[in-house]
């Protein structure tokens, strides 16, 4: 990402413009980068697809990337036209990951006529629309508010995501592959300034002054925005999961319209439970059933029978051990299959709830995966918190822990808030670089676009009720 600064000597002439010619609506238009024959210009035959019309890859490619463009541009208010230059191209991909694609801000500015805070830097889209100018006008690269780069080679090919491709259809009905236009709203809210340009691992601020974005970050722990807090206490705030919010006033009053009230909890109790007992910080899972105020509670039980290693179940448990899991909560170590297999596997055995312990220090990982056969709820702790749980456990008998655990709902709290009803940052520990900090919280429930991993159940929503990412995106000044 290129940052420049405001050409001071510029003030005069762009205060002209500002607020008076604000539209109903803005103008996004897509600026093709691909060579002939590439990409946007792939001219491999394609069959029409979920109303998408265009006859050959590249035409489609460009048709959802104008659909997407269009959602924005009627959901914004901007007298100034939106530029975004894309490009699809080779990007880091194995045979089980990929890079999908990233978009980000080309420039920042600053003290620009029209700035709502001094000394703060705002992303290029939204500081023309309050300049009312184009602050750039003439530079046909820095001319570019968003840069789009996206994966050509997505499931197309055997060391790609092999059989997951992109789905260029408009109409959502992407089943198992990733939906485009999904993708691109999630991509071009960060370029329309998602994003904090504040380093969340070091703390330090781009030029030594804050973004917009830092003026209503709050930290419940340190009681602080991130624009009075010192680099340290930013860095140690980035990793506050579950304590790092958005404190601006249109999110803080439309979340109640967009998320669930009942954010998934657990809590342990029972006569063995000593020092283990009380709430925990969890996540949840993107498969099995969701937590509800209908609680599920049982013994905890991890899923072999001796030893002090809870095991992995990604293999059918043992009978004896199906045994002591059966009607039980079992809890399971992360790690060698998929969260999804080991929750099957504790589910064939009797088991009504799972809990996985993480493998690495840190917070609870969020379970990402897929399985419709899974109808039990699965839930993740971190691996301290595991560990204070095992150590309770250690003096079970073969079918008895004298631990409880109690997967419930807290009612009293919308699911992706805390308890004062802010949104929730994705504040991993380990950070999570490209994802920490610029993204809403993964345990919000219904889903959000931006959460960090997209999830299939997004609509292609952006506003209320179904989404809060234009609230957020009207809190810093659109
Ligand atoms: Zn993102």
């Amino acid at each position: 990402m290129k940052k420049s600064e405001f050409l001071g000597a510029l003030a005069g002439v762009l205060l002209a413009a500002s607020v008076l010619q604000a539209q109903a609506a803005a103008t996004i238009v897509i600026q093709n980068l691909n060579a002939a024959g590439e990409g946007f210009n792939d001219p491999t035959p394609a069959a029409p697809v979920g109303g998408n019309a265009g006859t050959t890859l590249g035409q489609q490619r460009l048709i959802a990337f104008q659909t997407a463009a269009n959602v924005w541009g009627a959901t914004l208010t901007s007298s100034q036209t939106i530029v975004i230059r894309a490009s699809f191209e080779p990007l880091t991909c194995t045979a089980t990951s990929a890079v999908l694609g990233s978009a980000g801000a080309w420039n920042i500015w600053r003290d620009f006529a029209g700035a709502a805070k001094v000394n703060t830097w705002y992303p290029q889209a939204l500081a023309n629309k309050l300049a009312g100018v184009n602050l750039s006008a003439g530079d046909p690269v820095d001319g570019q508010d968003i840069r789009a780069r996206f994966n050509s080679r997505l499931g197309l090919f055997a060391d790609c995501l092999p059989g997951s491709p992109f789905y260029l259809g408009l109409d959502n009905n992407h089943g198992p592959n990733v939906d485009l236009v999904t993708v691109l709203l999630h991509e071009f809210a960060h370029g329309l300034g998602f994003q904090t340009f504040t380093s969340g691992s070091s703390g330090a601020q781009f030029d030594n002054r804050p973004s917009i974005w830092d003026h209503y970050i709050y930290d419940d722990t340190a009681k602080l925005l991130w624009v009075d807090m010192t680099n340290s206490q930013r860095a140690e705030s980035a990793l506050n999961t579950g304590k790092l919010t958005w404190s601006g006033a249109g999110v803080l009053t439309s979340l109640p319209t967009v998320l669930s009230l009942g954010t998934p909890s657990l809590t342990i109790g029972g006569p063995a439970a000593g020092s283990a007992a009380g709430p925990y910080n969890i996540s949840t899972a993107s498969f099995g059933a969701p937590l509800s105020s209908s609680a599920v509670t049982s013994t905890l039980m991890p899923v072999v029978d001796t030893g002090t290693s809870t095991g992995l179940a990604c293999n059918p448990l043992s009978a004896a051990n199906a045994l002591a899991v059966n009607g039980r909560i079992a809890l399971v170590d992360r790690g060698t299959c998929t969260f999804a297999i080991k929750a099957k596997n504790v589910q064939n055995a009797g088991a009504i709830g799972a809990i996985v312990v993480n493998n690495v220090a840190g917070s609870a990982p969020a379970l990402g995966g897929a399985d419709p056969t899974v109808t039990i709820p699965v839930i993740s702790v971190s691996l301290a918190d595991g560990n204070l749980l095992k150590t309770a456990l250690s003096k079970r008998t073969r079918t008895s822990s004298g631990v409880t655990a109690l997967m419930s709902v807290n009612a009293s709290q919308y699911a992706g808030a805390d308890i004062f009803g802010r949104a929730r940052l994705f504040a991993p520990n380990p950070f999570q670089s490209g994802s920490s900090v610029s993204h809403f919280d993964t345990i919000a429930f219904p889903n959000l676009l931006m959460e960090p991993a997209i999830n299939g159940d997004l609509l292609h929503a952006v506003t209320l009720p179904q989404d809060l990412t234009f609230a957020l995106l009207k809190d810093i000044g659109w």
